[in-house]
């Protein structure tokens, strides 16, 4: 997606440990407009699939995955994290490892938001090495739900988590891949993608 390309050209933040800062307009200050941008995208991108819920991660990932329900009109449920420990049976729960913070901690959502019958889309921000997206597919997986796809707005391809959502045979889009990244002289290469 050539506007989200740009945009991270131009206010993207290379920092060390191969993070990519989009604070300015993704995960603190928000864009809307390119947000809707962004949902029109995925909604392109997954034309004629069924969908009737978007799953996606507290906390970043739920500004997108918002204005992006908007295009498929659908609810969207968010995994919250936690350390609560909620009486066994009422919730789905895994566990995730976080790439930007470097710890693990659980995800829960209610069985009252997923199950049966749903065809979920998940949607985050950022895909890294998979953990988030791995842990949501689970989630999806064990609440017998059917998993559509994933989409996410920015993948770091040189990092491993595409490649091991691919290989689970799940539908990922990626609206932009990063192949390189130079924190010294801000340079950001991006994989081609047919339209
Ligand atoms: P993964 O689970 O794929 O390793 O990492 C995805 C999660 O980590 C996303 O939900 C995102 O919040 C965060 N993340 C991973 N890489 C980056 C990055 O380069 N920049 C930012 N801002 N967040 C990232």
């Amino acid at each position: 997606m050539k506007l989200l390309e740009e945009r991270i050209r131009k206010d993207g933040i290379i920092k060390e440990g191969n993070v990519l800062k989009v604070d300015r307009f993704l995960n603190h200050q928000m864009d809307i407009e390119l947000f809707q941008e962004i949902g029109k995208e995925f909604k392109r991108r997954f034309e004629g699939k069924e969908i009737n819920k978007i799953l996606t991660i507290e906390a970043s990932g739920i500004g997108i995955a918002c204005i992006t329900a908007e295009s498929f009109h659908v609810p969207v449920v968010f995994a919250k994290k936690t350390q609560t420990k909620n009486i066994a049976g009422e919730v789905y729960r895994t566990q995730v490892e976080s790439f930007t913070h470097g710890r693990v901690y659980d995800i829960i959502v209610s069985k009252e938001f997923l199950g049966k019958g749903d065809k979920v889309l998940l949607i985050d921000d950022f895909l890294a090495n998979g953990k988030a997206l791995e842990g949501l597919a689970a989630l999806v997986q064990d609440s017998g739900a059917e998993l559509v796809g994933a989409g996410v707005c920015i993948e770091k391809g040189f990092q491993r988590g595409g490649d091991v959502i691919r290989a689970k045979g799940i539908h990922l889009e990626s609206l932009a891949i990063v192949e390189s990244m130079d924190e010294k002289t801000g340079e950001i290469v991006f994989r081609e993608q047919a339209d």
